[in-house]
């Protein structure tokens, strides 16, 4: 069978908040099966917030999800990494309202998981198994996901800026034959450095810097080293949109595409499919009958 996972031991990873600039400390823990990925918040008092849907709260700048009150920001790339390792089960302690931002992509938390190392546990994993097509739309804008036999994202932005244009604003991939941890893992989030300065004066963003994003002038990359991946923005959008989707609880079969999505329109999407139950299931699988055998040639290799 295919089998549930969580990691082996607990890690420990610090690192400054994008929001806050604060130091903020974050302990990954393994967890029980069908316990699914949870946030504790150990400054106040130990409240949980389950990584789900049906809790996201807030999707402006970054994924957010609150129960009760207590809120955790910037979740998505982690999601990203855990989605992208099969992560089921797992505890996740921080002392702040946001997870570290590191350098700004998922590879950190890669990094991190797999240093636990990763458990599998014996029961059936769960797939998010997409049987009907469902699309939304926003102004110009849409997403969708169909019916697929492994996870594929196809992604196309729109963003004015010279370098953003030159690298190419499109890609489509399947992780049945590309890894995520060496085509996607790396690529960190963008933006204008003018943007970043307004935010400042809003105490907005206070721990952006390039040592967590490329920062763009009006027609130039700032950062000395320069980009990652030739298409390394296309390739930071579709590492946020496999973040976004793990909120529906379980790794995705289907193929998902968009044009200008962003976190609001994923939410929508996933609220969309949720509240439509004749559109997907839960299934599990034998290791033999499997799409998941060509979902990631990452999770093999990282056990
Ligand atoms: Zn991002």
């Amino acid at each position: 069978m295919i089998k549930q996972r969580t990691i082996k031991k607990s890690v420990k990873a610090r690192g400054i908040g994008i929001h806050s600039g604060a130091m903020i400390n974050m302990t990954l823990i393994p967890a029980d099966i069908d316990y699914g990925v949870v946030f504790k918040r150990m400054d106040v008092g130990g409240k949980l917030v389950r990584a789900h849907n049906a809790f996201v709260n807030e999707v402006v700048l970054s994924t957010s999800i609150e129960n009760d009150g207590v809120k955790v920001s910037t979740i998505e790339h982690l999601m990203s990494a855990f989605s992208a390792l099969g992560i089921d089960n797992i505890l996740v302690e921080l002392d702040s309202f946001e997870v570290p931002i590191m350098d700004g992509s998922s590879a950190p938390f890669i990094f991190l998981v797999q240093s636990a190392g990763i458990k599998e546990q014996d029961v059936h994993k769960k797939f998010f198994v997409i049987k009907d097509k469902v699309r939304v739309e926003n102004n110009d804008s849409w997403a969708q996901i169909a019916p697929h036999e492994g996870f594929r994202v196809t992604l196309e932005i729109d963003f004015n800026h010279k370098k953003v244009k030159e690298s190419g604003q499109s890609l489509s991939i399947d992780f049945a034959q590309k890894s995520y941890l060496k085509e996607i893992s790396r690529a960190r989030t963008f933006g204008y450095i003018r943007d970043v300065e307004y935010m400042r004066e809003k105490n907005l963003a206070l721990g952006a810097s390039m040592d967590n994003a490329i920062a763009l002038s009006d027609d130039d990359v700032l950062n000395e080293d320069g980009m990652r991946y030739d298409n390394e923005f296309v390739k930071h959008k579709i590492l946020d949109v496999v973040g976004d989707l793990y909120l529906l609880g379980a790794n995705l079969i289907g193929s998902y595409e968009g044009y200008k999505t962003g976190h609001l329109l994923n939410d929508q999407l996933l609220s969309s499919i949720l509240s439509q139950p004749d559109t997907w299931e839960i299934k599990t699988f034998e290791r033999d009958n499997s799409p998941i055998q060509f979902y990631s040639e990452d999770w093999q290799n990282s056990l």
